[in-house]
């Protein structure tokens, strides 16, 4: 990778940069690793975190795009820039059994019961109609 980057993934306009808010909120059936725990091969690199395995990461990593970064290649509404995971903690992505289903998911607890994820979910109703939220619900899974 060279850099902080989790996956150096980009969009158009976007890129993970720092960000490895999916390494946390996310279940990786490869790995069994559940939702709302850190992926044993997150690392400490330079500021921020990276990969341990990056390169032979499981396929499920390697295509994952959040919406915040892959909007505008789907042709979604493009999620605003302040909706960031890695500003708000939440994890906004498209349903795995029907793309009509928008998931909000917490990387962080309590992410959407703050004041950015209450805007957050309001815009995202707004703008696709029917979300799921999932919060973190595993608290001895609390992040470090
Ligand atoms: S949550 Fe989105 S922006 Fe952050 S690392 Fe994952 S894909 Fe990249
Ligand atoms: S294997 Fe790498 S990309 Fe996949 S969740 Fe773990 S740290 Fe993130």
């Amino acid at each position: 990778m060279g850099s902080t980057s989790v996956r150096p993934i980009k969009s158009k306009n976007r890129e993970c940069g720092n960000c490895s808010e999916c390494c946390w909120a996310l279940g990786i059936d490869e790995l069994d690793k559940p939702q709302f725990a850190k992926c044993p091969h997150l690392i400490k690199r330079g500021d921020g975190e990276g990969c341990g395995i990056y390169g032979e990461h499981p396929p499920t990593c390697q295509s994952f795009m959040c919406g915040w970064l892959q909007a505008d290649d789907k042709g979604m509404d493009h999620v605003p820039k302040e909706f960031s995971p890695l500003a708000t903690g939440i994890v906004l992505h498209v349903g795995d059994t029907s793309p009509n289903i928008i998931h909000l998911t917490e990387s962080r607890i309590g992410a959407l019961d703050t004041e950015i994820g209450k805007q957050f979910r309001k815009w995202a109703r707004r703008k696709y109609g029917l979300i799921t939220s999932k919060k973190w619900y595993i608290k001895s899974a609390k992040r470090d």
